[in-house]
């Protein structure tokens, strides 16, 4: 593999040279002011960006994994019932840990390349008259299969029911890079982690809380050490942590958060839109499919493109790697094999997109495809000609 060749996984993405430095710092004493001149506006980062007044940021030395580990362990008691949909291996693998933590899962399988299904989702949670179910666990961005889900329709469904559920959304892929909204969708909890739309190294679980969720805290009894925010709480009110934080990587997060208001969350959403479109312009013009179903469900920070019957999409993934240095991602779960990724999200100019597609279009040519050089290049030449990066910022 080359150093010098962007990376085209959805995660962990690009590391700007900012945030390299801004993460490459000597050590402080993490009890100190100096530290927190770097946790406090980290939080308020990260609150701006989820597009919060109130949430309670928590960020843990750990992963988005340890983010759905912090929803969980917090707000809920052995054997509470949860919902959630199957559409994915995130989606999988939450559902998993809800089940190791002794939860209830009631989940829907969801052929994979959908969405949530909203619909059933409101006709369980009207149907629970009870109130049994005590979270709705989402997955926003299904980075397996470059699906994005319609939080703000699951939020919908949950009124309708007049459900008190508490909702859980899976943000690790979308936010920082496509609209999030933890006020108006009204999310209980939030997650992402530092490799995705931050744009770091891994080794942040970043998490937010509405005061529904902080509440729930005192009436949950799941056990929680690690991630327990109401040590978290306090060690934050002292300025400190309840053990050591990640510090460089709290500084990086700091300036990532800055980096991302600066160029303005909408003009960021936008050029992940812009990107993602030539992406699946060059798919298009390359004659094959995405994994996601319809339009309405395309992510724009990953696509998940299908190769031929009986083609391992593996390969491509192998033979970029071997003869061109470059990633891409693989396919996960029961879409192994069958599917390959371009991840296009954080640090990504269309210009990067552009040599992405055209090592993609090599590789495949490489191993027999029926995909003509310069095809996918030229269609998503025309989509960032049509739109350029520049003017629209300028004019912004
Ligand atoms: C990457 C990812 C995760 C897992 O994050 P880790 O940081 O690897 O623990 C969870 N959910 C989604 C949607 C992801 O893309």
């Amino acid at each position: 593999m080359s150093f010098q060749n962007p990376v085209f996984i959805p995660g962990p993405t690009n590391i700007p040279e900012r945030l390299r430095k801004a993460c490459d710092m000597p050590t402080i004493d993490h009890r100190s002011p100096l530290f927190a001149e770097i946790l406090h506006p980290a939080r308020d980062g990260v609150r701006k960006v989820l597009k919060s007044a109130n949430a309670e940021v928590f960020i843990f030395p750990a992963t988005g994994t340890g983010g759905w580990e912090t929803a969980i362990s917090n707000t809920l008691s052995p054997g509470d019932t949860v919902l959630a949909a199957r559409n994915g291996m995130f989606s999988h693998k939450w559902i998993d840990m809800c089940q190791r933590f002794g939860l209830d899962v009631r989940f829907i399988e969801v052929p994979w390349g959908q969405g949530i299904p909203v619909a059933r989702f409101e006709e369980i949670l009207s149907a629970d008259t009870s109130h049994k179910i005590k979270a709705v666990l989402a997955t926003h961005n299904e980075t397996a299969t470059g699906v994005k889900s319609d939080i703000a329709g699951v939020r919908r469904a949950m009124d309708a029911a007049g459900h008190p559920a508490l909702l859980f959304v899976d943000g690790v892929s979308s936010i920082g890079s496509m609209d999030f909204r933890f006020d108006d969708w009204g999310v209980d909890v939030a997650v992402t982690g530092s490799q995705k739309g931050f744009m770091l190294h891994a080794g942040l679980a970043i998490v937010g809380f509405s005061p529904r969720a902080v509440a729930a805290y005192d009436t949950a009894r799941l056990p929680r050490t690690f991630f327990d925010i109401r040590d978290m709480t306090k060690g934050y009110a002292a300025n400190a942590y309840p053990y050591t934080p990640a510090v460089g990587l709290m500084n990086g997060l700091n300036e990532s958060c800055g980096m991302l208001l600066k160029e303005g969350l909408e003009n960021v959403f936008a050029r992940h839109t812009r990107i993602a479109s030539g992406v699946r312009a060059a798919v298009a013009a390359w004659d094959m499919e995405l994994c996601a179903a319809s339009p309405d469900l395309y992510s724009d920070t990953v696509s998940a493109i299908r190769t031929p019957e009986g083609f391992n999409a593996s390969d491509i993934v192998a033979h970029a790697a071997k003869a061109y240095g470059v990633a891409f991602g693989t396919g996960l779960g029961e879409v192994a094999g069958k599917v390959f990724r371009i991840g296009h999200l954080g640090s990504l100019t269309d210009v990067m997109a552009l040599s992405g597609i055209a090592t993609a279009e090599m590789v495949m040519v490489d191993l027999g495809l029926p995909v003509r050089l310069g095809s996918g290049v030229a269609a998503a030449q025309e989509v960032y000609r049509a739109r350029p990066a520049i003017a629209k910022k300028e004019a912004a």
